[in-house]
């Protein structure tokens, strides 16, 4: 919610006032001086939206503060205009609502435009959270990144890299929202103070890198004619897509990087597809070329790519991980029971990648287990065990 600085506020005060770390009003209010906020200035507080509420018989503005476990100055600060002695039976009055409910809901066909939305709605009721274009996909579909933390320690997830494995995507907004959520109400998770972790790292989530994919798989070809008999065609005339990994052009985005390319190419189809095509050169598709560049740009600490299924967890490449990427994945593979897998005869993939460039832990966690695309009745399963995966990545 938005608050107007009163003469002698500072936001240190509104820390106090709603039971907020002074970290997430700062990192709420980027570009403002804390020690030059001047009355009248607009200020953004976390974790907080304000509802309309009428006045009943017999209320005072004390009992409305003190029913919702708020100070009355709080009340006083979103109702700066009346008279606080003077409260009318029938009166609108303004009263800040602290959010303790998530608003990602996970357990449904979450497809791109769920996912727009959902990063929206965390984005005005949590303005710590940043969000970054970082590129659009063959459809025109934005590609976005959310940050969060203060940490010099930099960690990536990201989900959804193939179509059908969009349940990832809903389980890793729904802990985003989790993390959010943790922050603003200082609830820990698994008693895990999620404000040390918000201090220490900075924790970079694409939660969609194949919007176009994930549309295809959820909803069917495109209306267009000709990317519906393109894809038709792709995948040997049939309409039934629910087999589809790769991008809207028959190319598998977790293919196209350049860590081995050419043995991958080998033994993979040469022609557009549902699944494992490279495509004619590495790089080829903005989708990669987007997690490339950011993956560059940012310098990660870490990288975990979520994918669905096999509840296991690939942490090797060709021996250029660093040592402590084993003990990193049995730590991982302790709070989820997931499986630790070093070798695997696959290459050119996203973690491959960036294991071969910086010599630095990644980890491919396949969640789930079953045919994709998983089920939603396995939500809260998989859920359960990946939070396991999505905190020790924060505190490894
Ligand atoms: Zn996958």
């Amino acid at each position: 919610m938005d608050i107007i600085v009163r003469r002698g506020d500072s936001l240190w005060y509104f820390s106090q006032l709603f039971h907020l770390d002074l970290q997430l009003i700062l990192d709420s209010n980027r570009g403002i001086d804390p020690d030059k906020i001047s009355v009248g200035q607009r200020i953004r507080i976390p974790g907080f939206v304000v509802q309309d509420y009428q006045v009943q018989q017999g209320d005072s503005l004390w009992a409305i503060a003190r029913n919702r476990n708020l100070g009355v100055d709080a009340l006083l600060l979103v109702n700066q205009h009346i008279n606080p002695n003077q409260l009318e039976i029938g009166q609108m009055i303004k009263v800040p609502i602290r959010i303790t409910w998530r608003l990602v809901q996970g357990k449904q066909n979450y497809d791109f435009s769920r996912t727009m939305k959902d990063i929206g709605r965390l984005q005005s009721v949590y303005p710590f959270m940043e969000v970054n274009a970082i590129g659009k996909s063959v459809l025109g579909n934005e590609l976005s990144e959310l940050r969060m933390g203060k940490g010099s320690k930099r960690i990536h997830y990201n989900a959804s890299f193939h179509a059908n494995e969009w349940i990832t995507t809903a389980v890793l907004m729904t802990f985003l929202n989790d993390y959010l959520l943790s922050l603003t109400n200082q609830n820990p998770i698994r008693g895990l103070e999620m404000s040390r972790l918000y201090q220490q790292t900075s924790l970079s989530v694409v939660p969609m890198v194949n919007p176009d994919g994930v549309n295809l798989v959820l909803h069917g070809p495109p209306e267009n004619p000709e990317w519906k008999n393109r894809v038709v065609e792709f995948n040997k005339g049939s309409t039934d897509f629910t087999g589809w990994k790769a991008n809207i052009r028959g190319i598998d985005l977790n293919d196209q990087f350049p860590a081995r390319w050419e043995l991958e190419r080998a033994r993979n189809p040469k022609v557009p597809g549902p699944r494992d095509y490279g495509g004619e050169k590495l790089l080829s598709e903005p989708e990669a070329i987007a997690m490339a560049d950011l993956t560059r740009e940012r310098d990660y600490a870490r990288v975990f790519a979520f994918h669905t299924q096999g509840e296991e967890i690939y942490w090797g490449f060709e021996n250029m991980e660093p040592p402590k990427s084993e003990g990193m994945v049995n730590e991982l593979s302790r709070v989820s029971g997931y499986k630790p897998v070093k070798i695997l005869e696959s290459y050119a993939g996203y973690k491959d990648w960036f294991i071969q460039d910086w010599q630095r832990p990644g980890f491919t966690v396949e969640l789930g287990h079953g045919v994709n695309p998983l089920p939603l009745s396995q939500f809260d399963e998989i859920y359960q065990k990946a939070l396991g995966i999505f905190l020790a990545g924060l505190y490894l």
